[in-house]
């Protein structure tokens, strides 16, 4: 099997944004996102709840703030 597949990827996307997976993960989970955009898109919300409780300095993601994120990702795509 060439790479990961959907709940392959989703399954490893806080590690992989965390940067804490091998090297062929990367590049396999990588590979995925790239040709797959829900999952990518996926990956995008993940990352701005990280980079928004890193800024807060937040132990974890509450659930309030991943609402907020997917209702402005949400708002992002009405636009376009
Ligand atoms: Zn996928």
């Amino acid at each position: 099997m060439a790479g990961a597949d959907c709940s392959d990827a989703l399954d490893r996307l806080f590690e992989y944004i965390d940067e804490e997976l091998p090297e062929e993960e990367v590049q396999r989970i990588g590979a995925h996102l790239k040709s797959c955009p829900p999952c990518e898109a996926e990956h995008q919300i993940k990352e701005k709840i990280k980079a928004l409780t890193a800024r807060t300095g937040g132990e974890k993601a509450p659930e309030e703030l991943r609402i907020r994120v997917l209702e402005s990702l949400r708002a992002v795509r009405q636009d376009g």
